[in-house]
């Protein structure tokens, strides 16, 4: 593991990526959407633009707001009320963020990757989930064969026809690029505590809980490759992994529908900030997604999610809902200051921020019937 030198300059985060995305097979430039930036409030010398909106009302620094620890376990409210015990283990999913981060790092096609795969699907496996590894190639970036790629899906309760999509990527960006230390940017070791494994935490963390999730709802979790196969900004393709089974969604369509996709990313730092993520409030399809997930936190007092749309963001989230036609939202921290640096580590992130994360996705599952 990479050491971490507090003195380092902090940067400001800019919200990952995402330059391209995947249409029809043919790789098309996603910025267009992007491009009417309103960088009001950021400064403009940390920001990469391409991809990215900053709501106007909202401050760069409003960090604070999510610093301060809610309550986990029941507590009293001010009416007296009792309010329901966070049913997920935080210390056993930052175990599992720390054994996959253990690996080292996971980008598509790599040895770390193939390590991965067969610790996910042995954990869903030995939980009750019914593993598939949708195996497609890819183009490497850099030339020469092709990547092979799996998405890993996990279904839970098979037999239900109405389902919900609970998905993260698991792959991790080749290169921390933007380390602050340029020749750790071309050379250094990208681990993906919080982009790329805290995702996947939460899901191995939830999976204890889906085999007794009644009603008549089915949840299938995805772990999507090939989310950041990227060597240069604007050249290579990014969402390989959800584009490709949107695709399939489409081109082969199962017995059953997606009634709702939840996206999680970034979601494990210690100071976890949940914005709304813009597409999300602005598509009407999944408007009302965003706002059930929201009041799901404010009724369970997690406060970590702030019920205001802040950056727009080019994700998994937008090849579901565009390709697919699966109302996706994005759950994603993207005041992230160890964003693609070599300090992106498990000391960065929490088990609080993961059990809460999960509680909240835990708990409006329950609600949907
Ligand atoms: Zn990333």
């Amino acid at each position: 593991m990479p050491s971490y030198n507090d003195s380092m300059p902090k940067m400001r985060p800019k919200p990952p990526h995402r330059g391209t995305w995947v249409v029809g097979g043919f790789l098309m430039l996603g910025l267009i959407a992007m491009a009417e930036n309103h960088y009001s409030q950021q400064p403009a010398s940390a920001q990469d633009k391409s991809n990215v909106t900053a709501s106007s009302n909202d401050a760069a620094n409003s960090k604070d707001a999510g610093t301060a620890a809610s309550p986990v376990s029941s507590s009293q409210t001010a009416s007296g009320r009792s309010r329901p015990k966070n049913p997920l283990n935080g210390q056993r999913a930052f175990g599992y963020l720390r054994q996959i981060c253990d690996i080292g790092p996971r980008q598509s096609g790599s040895p770390g990757m193939q390590k991965q795969q067969e610790l996910v699907q042995k954990h869903f496996e030995q939980l009750g989930g019914k593993v598939t590894m949708q195996r497609f190639q890819a183009k490497n970036p850099l030339g020469g064969s092709n990547v092979p790629m799996a998405n890993v899906i996990v279904q839970w309760h098979p037999d239900r026809k109405q389902r919900v999509l609970v998905c993260a990527h698991y792959d991790t960006r080749p290169l921390p690029d933007r380390d602050p230390d340029p020749a750790q940017q071309r050379q250094g070791v990208f681990i993906g505590a919080n982009d790329g494994a805290s995702g996947v935490a939460v899901l191995m963390e939830l999976a204890h809980l889906l085999p007794e999730l009644d009603g008549d709802i089915g949840v299938d979790f995805a772990l999507f490759d090939g989310e950041e196969l990227v060597y240069v900004e604007g050249r290579d393709p990014y969402f390989l992994g959800s584009t490709w089974f949107a695709q399939q969604y489409v081109r082969q369509p199962p017995e059953y529908k997606y009634r709702w996709g939840v996206l999680l990313d970034m979601v494990g730092d210690t100071n976890l900030q949940l914005y709304q993520e813009q597409h999300g409030v602005t598509w009407r399809d999944t408007r009302p997604l965003v706002k059930e997930i929201w009041a799901t936190a404010a009724r369970l007092g997690v406060k970590e999610f702030v019920p205001r749309a802040r950056y727009k963001i080019l994700d998994d989230h937008v090849p579901l809902r565009n390709i697919g036609k699966i109302p996706t939202c994005d759950i994603i921290d993207y005041d992230y200051i160890y964003w693609h640096t070599t300090m992106d580590t498990p000391q960065r992130c929490s088990p609080s921020s993961l059990a809460k994360v999960g509680w909240v996705v835990y708990e409006w599952l329950k609600t949907q019937k």
